[in-house]
């Protein structure tokens, strides 16, 4: 039920562009009738149907463009039928397509190798159009229903984070065409694991639900509100620049505070939130967005939380130094110009004894630890790290290389936080170090005395 309020508040750009999401139907026959048949009786509201009389064009259209259901005759001109079922199945993009199958005999063993390669139903020749016309109304009814389940956060029945990845595309494309602004946020609920611990999961599921609830009134109808996972939630404003996110955010926050509260024991409680807005440049990727808007989270919490900070605001960073052990340089100068740009100050060291000499008065927040190769240093500086109680709790992450496992298990083990596996990208390494900083400021409410 919330699911259907929600959608119903889904702009109408937004919802245009998605009912814009034809049905394509692939019909691969060599047969002249029954392609007319097909082209004739299968065209309907928002569906496309194409008819390709060889398996070379199929393949062709297949590669270019999303197929939701197929019609595939065995008997064809170039080929056998069922060479691209079996092709379709190996596909990660249609290994759920549903296929029909036509033949002009259907034998037993016909059907039992169509249906162990993956086909849906077979249909014998000549073909009954009107079950044909009813097995592609059903089958495309049920790959609706599918898809949006798995656009849907079941909690909270807002769209979930592919839903949004796919509406951010739209909303990129439109702005762009339109040369409008287009801002992205990112919420994180303050303080959420005491609001589990004090009253339970059950009441803060109910938290979630009510928060994605209000958040969605409050927004405009054109915004885009997504569960991004946990207790965070994006949202999407189209023709928005950063000042309209904030004041659309700020709307949400003063909401929740007219809010009261109440546990089912009659305890009140607040809820409150800290957000990162970022405006999107052309051409900028999800992943870069959200890291922007995610670093601008991270500030919001290190000042405080309960609060909505932009790149429009002068909020400086806190000071906050990084440890690094990397031998490899170019590697460790990539990562330290990335980690420069973002406001930290790098110590870096080539050799991982070296680094263990660092003293707890440096105010170290995080280390960046390199284990590849075969001495044993990074494994010794994570252990060193750990054991030393001025650098708490701080958040490690392990630099590895492609397949080995061993060296993350040991490097967790050893009480590692998170690791990256090389080739990295920077833009992760840098998420991940925000999202760490932010977890840890959370443990530590004091982040100001590191230093
Ligand atoms: P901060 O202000 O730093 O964000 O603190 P926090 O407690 O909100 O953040 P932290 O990341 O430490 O904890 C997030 C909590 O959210 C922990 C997790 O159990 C809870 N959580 C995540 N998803 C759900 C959910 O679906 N339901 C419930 N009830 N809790 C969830
Ligand atoms: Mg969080
Ligand atoms: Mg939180």
């Amino acid at each position: 039920m919330i699911e259907g309020e929600f959608l119903g508040r889904m702009p109408d750009e937004a919802s245009r562009v998605e009912t814009e999401d034809l049905r394509r139907i692939l019909a691969v026959t060599s047969d002249e009738d029954l392609a007319a048949l097909i082209a004739a009786r299968l065209q309907g509201s928002a569906r496309q149907v194409d008819v390709v009389s060889s398996l070379g064009v199929a393949r062709e259209v297949i590669v270019s463009q999303p197929v939701t259901l197929a019609i595939i005759d065995v008997e064809l001109s170039d080929g056998d039928g069922r060479e691209l079922l079996a092709e379709l199945r190996s596909e990660s993009a249609n290994v759920t397509t549903p296929v029909i199958m036509v033949a002009r005999v259907a034998t037993r063993e016909l059907q039992a190798e169509c249906f162990s390669l993956g086909a849906d139903h077979i249909i014998d020749k000549p073909v009954d159009m009107e079950i044909l016309e009813a097995s592609v109304s059903s089958k495309l009814r049920r790959a609706d229903e599918i898809r949006r389940e798995s656009r849907h956060d079941a909690l909270t029945g807002l769209p979930n984070r592919a839903a949004f990845a796919e509406a951010f595309e739209r909303a990129v494309a439109l702005a762009r065409r339109n040369e409008e602004r287009l801002t992205v946020a990112i919420l994180d609920l303050d303080h959420f694991k005491s609001i589990n611990d004090r009253f339970g999961h059950g009441q803060g599921d109910d938290v979630l639900r009510r928060v994605a609830h209000m958040a969605g009134d409050t927004l405009r109808r054109s915004d885009m509100l997504a569960r991004w996972g946990g207790e965070e939630f994006v949202v999407l404003l189209p023709e928005t620049d950063v000042a309209g996110a904030e004041r659309a955010l700020a709307n949400i926050q003063r909401k929740l505070k007219e809010t009261p509260w109440k546990a089912p024991r009659g305890d009140e409680f607040e809820v409150a939130f800290s957000a990162g807005i970022a405006s999107v440049g052309s051409g900028a990727p999800l992943q870069e967005v959200i890291a922007r808007a995610d670093y601008y989270l991270y500030l919001a919490k290190a000042n405080g939380r309960d609060r909505i900070v932009s790149e429009k605001m002068e909020v400086q960073p806190p000071n906050i130094r990084i440890l690094l052990a990397e031998g490899d340089d170019i590697t460790a100068s990539l990562i330290r110009h990335r980690l420069a740009r973002e406001g930290f100050e790098v110590i870096h060291h080539t050799r991982a004894q070296d680094a263990s000499r660092i003293s707890g008065a440096a105010g170290v927040s995080l280390a960046i630890v390199n284990v590849e190769g075969p001495d044993q240093e990074g494994f010794m500086l994570v252990t060193d790290l750990r054991g030393r109680s001025e650098f708490g709790d701080i958040p490690i992450i392990l630099l590895t290389s492609m397949g080995s496992e061993a060296e993350i298990v040991r490097g967790m083990s050893l009480g590692a936080t998170d690791y990256v596996v090389k080739p990295f990208s920077p833009v992760e390494l840098v998420a991940r170090v925000h999202r760490h900083l932010r977890a840890s400021a959370s443990a530590q409410p004091t982040t100001g005395s590191q230093a």
